[in-house]
Order: structure tokens, then sequence, then C-alpha cells
């Protein structure tokens, strides 16, 4: 895969030998089972995959580089870049501003822009309607554009299935940049649905079943489809894509449920499906699937607590999140800063989006064992400082150097 020039800050010696080392014992990433760092008294076990994928890497190289080839220049981001508040503080220090705030409100409003002016499009894509406002300015979106090409490929699916006349059905936070983005270029060619989880999927299957009268479906599915469902015509024949960092087993157990629902309502089989709900299987990016597999990898070693590391309003690390919830203490931090001493740590509830602040978080008894990941936006460098601090408090800070050297 391309490799790309990003600001050395955000590299780690260590996890850069230790993802070098994995990568040749294992080219064909068949073992996800975690990287051991044996500190003696405290022993963290990595995850296989984390950290900065494809779609990050290239918008923070563009994002850069753009400032760099244009001084003087005004250069915004339509919105954040990535989810994480250090890299797009980074940005912001060095004059990029944000045109919209993560949920699509306008911070600066476009009528100050002009075709001089440079508009970078972030790694999820923009809508449509975004992307001609600017060029109807003059601003060449083409030219500045990091949507990612996974979600590129899901926007591509969508298009496909809709020339075959499916609805597209969106698994996805209606109000994410992403699926905001999906939306609307699936909308643009075909019927479009956003669900949010299995519940509103089964509600959804109501209507298919016509257990529901069409009556409700405006109020209970309002703001997440397109302009002119007509729930009598457009439920006939689906296709399921996603948000490309949602759960994996979740969309995955979406489409099964909507494809039997299918089944049921039409006597169809599994020759015949096809007729009624378009195979998308190919819409998870790799990404998300490495980095949640290599979480299920992690959580077969028995350990005292999870600390995973990531902004907190990124989807795919709440995600890694959800998945050690299921199995143990989890503490959701945004950088080591987070890590107050070896008594207290303040971390982040995303069901209840609280920040809370845990004492005790460390068990007494040695050594302590705890699983370490971070989200596709997280820097490598906030994930070596997260283990030197955690290594600091046991006085084995010192043997990181030395870890570093062993693996090269
Ligand atoms: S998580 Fe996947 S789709 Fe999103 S930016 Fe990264 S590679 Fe692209």
């Amino acid at each position: 895969m391309k490799t790309f020039n990003i600001p050395v800050t955000y590299r780690s010696p260590l996890i850069n030998a230790i993802k070098n080392k994995r990568k040749l014992d294992d080219r064909l990433k068949k073992d996800y089972a975690p990287t051991l760092l044996d500190f003696g008294v405290l022993q963290i076990y990595l995850a296989r995959h984390f950290g900065f994928c494809y779609g990050v890497e290239n918008a923070i190289e563009i994002s850069f580089r753009t400032l760099e080839e244009n001084p003087g220049r005004r250069i915004y981001l339509l919105s954040e870049m990535i989810h994480n508040p250090h890299v797009n503080a980074d940005l912001q220090q060095r004059g990029l501003q944000f045109l919209q705030d993560t949920h699509g409100n306008q911070l600066i409003p476009f009528s100050v822009l002009n075709a001089d002016d440079i508009v970078i499009i972030p790694a999820f894509g923009t809508t449509l309607d975004i992307e001609k406002k600017l060029n109807d300015i003059g601003i060449q979106t083409a030219k500045y554009n990091t949507t990612c090409p996974f979600v590129e490929k899901v926007w591509n699916r969508s298009e496909q299935i809709a020339k075959k006349d499916y609805t597209v059905i969106v698994h996805g936070k209606p109000d994410h940049e992403e699926t905001r983005a999906t939306f609307s270029h699936a909308s643009f060619h075909t019927p479009t649905l956003v669900l949010n989880n299995m519940i509103e999927a089964i509600e959804l299957a109501k209507y298919i079943n016509g257990e529901k009268s069409a009556g409700y479906f405006a109020e209970e599915f309002e703001g997440q489809y397109s302009d002119g469902f007509d729930i009598n015509k457009h439920l006939e024949r689906i296709g399921v894509v996603n948000q490309t960092t949602m759960l994996a087993s979740d969309t995955q157990a979406i489409s099964d449920f909507l494809k039997q629902t299918m089944i049921i309502k039409y006597n169809l089989n599994a020759l015949n499906v096809g007729e009624r709900f378009a195979d998308t299987r190919d819409t998870l990016c790799y990404a998300t699937n490495d980095n949640q597999t290599a979480v299920s990898g992690m959580l077969n070693v028995e350990a005292d607590i999870a600390i995973v590391v990531g902004g907190y309003n990124s989807s795919n690390t709440s995600h890694l999140v959800e998945l050690c919830e299921e199995k143990l203490v989890t503490f959701f931090i945004s950088s080591e800063e987070n890590i107050l001493s070896p008594k207290e740590i303040l971390h982040y509830n995303f069901h209840t989006k609280q920040e809370l602040l845990t004492a005790n978080y460390l068990p007494a008894s040695e050594p302590v064992k705890l699983l370490l990941t971070s989200g596709a936006s997280c820097p490598d460098a906030m994930v070596e400082n997260v283990i030197r601090k955690l290594a600091g408090f046991y006085n084995v800070a010192n043997k990181m150097e030395e870890m570093t050297m062993s693996l090269k």
C-alpha cells in the first residue's frame, strides 16, 4: 500500500518498529494476536492493527502539503479533517480555518469566500450540494479533495445498485459527515434511507411487511430519507451500504436481517434473492475490519483493563471501545494527558457523552496487564506517549529504547 509523507511528530520509533516487524512476520495478515510489551511489572498488549489508516494519512499529507505550497493564500477545511482534536489543532495553528463544525453548522459563512481561496474537502467527503456551492464561487474542490477512496467506493457501489433500481439503505450515524456525504451521493441516483442501528432495521422491516401503517414512517425516520421517498414503492428492491467505520458485525447483522425479511416477504430463495436484495458486502473499509478484528484477537488475552486512544467524536474509535467493554473495564482517552497519575484517569463515556474521573484504575497487584489500541485517526506518537507515561509510573520507561532497538 502507498506510503505517505506525514509530519514526523505523528510517528513513533517504537511503534514503527513493532508494526514493521509484525508486517514482515505476517505478510498475509492472518495473525491477529496482540504484541506483548513486557516491562516485567507492567505488561502491555498492543493490538495487531491500530492507528492511522490510508485515508487519514492521505488527508494529512494533502493538507500539510497544501499549507506549505500556498503561503499567503487563505486555506480552509470544510470541517474537521479527521476526528482527532490534536491533528486538527495542529492544522489550525498553521493558519488553516474550519468552515463548518462536525455537525455541519456553519462557522464561517461561504459568502466570505472567493475564487482565490483554497477549500480542502476532508477524508469523509462532502455532499453534492456543498460541492456545488463552492464550485459556484469558483473554488476548485477537485484539486484539494482528500475524500478517502474507500468512502468513494461506497458511493460507487451505491450508484451501481441504483442503476439497477435498488433503493439504498445506508447503515450509519445520520449526522456524521461521512453518512451525510454518502446519503447525498446515493440519493442523487435513487431513493435512499439511513438506518442507525438494528432497532431501526426491525422497525423498517415492519413497513416492508406491511405490519406498520405508512403514516408513521415520516415521523419515525424524520431527516433520514430522501425527498419523495415512498414506502409503498421504494422498499421493493433494496441494498445495504454502510458508513465505513461502523461496527462490521452490526452492518452484517442488519444486512442479513433485511435480506431475510425480503426472502420471507417475496417468497425468495438463495438463488433468486438478488432480484430484491443487492449484494453489497464489499463496502466495509479494510482499516475498520483490521482494527476491529485485531481488538477481538487482543481480547483473547486475560487482562486487568483496556485503554483505547482516540478523538471522543471518532466513530471508529468508539466501536473499538464498545468491543473492549464487552469483556473488561475500558478507558477511552484522547491522549496521555488524560492519565493524570497512577491513581486517576480522566476518560470518556461515549454512551452518556460525559468525561469522567476514575480513581484507582490500575490494579494493585503486579504484574499489571493491560490491553492497548487506538482509532484510525490517532497518531502512533500519542500511543507511544501513553506507553511511556504508564511505564514511567513503574520506573521502567527506560526499557522502551531497548525494545525499539531489539526490533530493528
Ligand atoms: S477508516 Fe477507512 S474509509 Fe475511513 S478514512 Fe480510514 S481508510 Fe478511509
